[in-house]
């Protein structure tokens, strides 16, 4: 069949599976619902440049995709963020460096989605509500009523709880994808005329409220007129204040990030914050990718795996080996 495959999702694990689609020699057509591609490696623009509100870093431990950042640290498009660690645990504040490398997109989170996606066909601001079978042939349906198609395959690359509605026509798939359950995670940045007065750059928290909190200028690349932070909030304090107001949400943050760093925190020239939803599988999975190959259906995400770019990459690149692996 000559009819495209369909990629729902253009955070790493769709633009992981397009991408060895497209080197495999198929022709592919992405979604995303957002006005941009990154998913959770999105990076918000501010009046203080662009901040990484998701995703902070990303470590490699498998080969497969320590290799593949090998090549992107050559394009330019990542660089090893080395920050002056801390952690905050039991109410003290004490360094914490280690030999781990991190990497981060440069100049900003998203610059590495944006690099892969290139010139590939894609349709942002288009939410998908539906995928159906014709008789031989996949079609899309869109929140605006739009139809879309044919696709010969369709790869879901979404969050699992925005998956399973997608995956109705394999009830066993959705099934599966029904049985995990993501935790949302409020993020907050701040930025400051002046800089903090403090060597910390990244820190582990652990507390009531927090569960992150890094310098984002400290990162390569990143415009340096402001000092930004951004605050993640924990697992549990984002569930429970799931519904607070932004301006409150902002409040508590500020507050627990001023009791922990041990400095003078004045009040921020700017503030926002964002919602993640669905930011983290509830625990790791050993999915892989999921697969209808007879149907031609496929899901993947960082959901499936570690719940980490890496995981989320590995998936990816699993979905598209499963579909090529059943075309030959
Ligand atoms: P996503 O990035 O979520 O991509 C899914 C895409 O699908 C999105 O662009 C979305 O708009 C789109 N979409 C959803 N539904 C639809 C629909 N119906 N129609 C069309 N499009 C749709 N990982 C690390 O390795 N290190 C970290 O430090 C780290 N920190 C994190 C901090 C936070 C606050 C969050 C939220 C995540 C963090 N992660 C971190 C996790 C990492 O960001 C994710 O594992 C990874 O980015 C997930 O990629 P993905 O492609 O699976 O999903
Ligand atoms: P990593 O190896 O740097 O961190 C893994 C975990 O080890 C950390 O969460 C921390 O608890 C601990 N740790 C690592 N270095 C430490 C140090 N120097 N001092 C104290 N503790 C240290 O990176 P990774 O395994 O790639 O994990 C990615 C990070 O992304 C994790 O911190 C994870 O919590 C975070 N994450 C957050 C979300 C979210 O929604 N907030 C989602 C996915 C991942």
């Amino acid at each position: 069949s000559t009819a495209p495959i369909a990629i729902i999702g253009t955070g790493i694990a769709g633009l992981s599976a397009a991408e060895a689609l497209h080197a495999a020699g198929y022709s592919v057509q992405l979604f995303d619902k957002s006005r941009g591609s990154g998913g959770r490696m999105a990076s918000k623009r501010s009046d203080a440049g662009a901040l990484d509100l998701g995703a902070q870093y990303f470590t490699a431990r498998d080969r497969r995709f320590a290799a593949t950042v090998q090549q992107w640290q050559a394009r330019g498009w990542v660089e090893e963020w080395t920050p002056s660690l801390y952690q905050f645990a039991n109410g003290t504040l004490n360094p914490s460096a280690d030999e781990q490398i991190r990497w981060v997109g440069k100049p900003r989170m998203s610059a590495i989605t944006r690099a892969m996606l290139g010139a590939l066909p894609v349709k942002f601001s288009c939410r998908i509500a539906e995928v159906f079978r014709g008789e031989q042939h996949w079609h899309l349906l869109d929140a605006e009523g739009e139809s879309h198609g044919p696709f010969s395959h369709v790869i879901v690359a979404t969050p699992a709880p925005q998956a399973s509605a997608l995956l109705a026509a394999a009830p066993k798939l959705a099934g599966t994808v029904a049985s995990v359950s993501m935790d949302p995670t409020w993020a907050v940045a701040l930025a400051f005329e002046k800089p903090l007065d403090t060597p910390l750059e990244g820190c582990f928290v652990q507390d009531d409220v927090l569960d992150w909190t890094a310098r984002n200028r400290s990162k390569p690349g990143r415009d340096t007129t402001l000092d930004t932070w951004v605050l993640h909030a924990s697992s549990s304090w984002s569930r429970q204040h799931l519904d607070l107001s932004k301006e409150q949400v902002i409040e508590h943050l500020h507050g627990a990030f001023a009791e922990m760093i041990g400095c003078a925190v004045p009040a921020p020239a700017f503030s926002l914050a964002h919602r993640w939803l669905y930011a983290r599988p509830s625990a790791a999975h050993q999915l892989g990718a999921l697969a209808d190959a007879d149907l031609g259906l496929y899901a993947c995400g960082d959901w499936c795996l570690s719940g980490r770019v890496e995981g989320a990459w590995l998936s990816g690149q699993e979905a598209a080996r499963k579909l090529i692996a059943h075309n030959q």
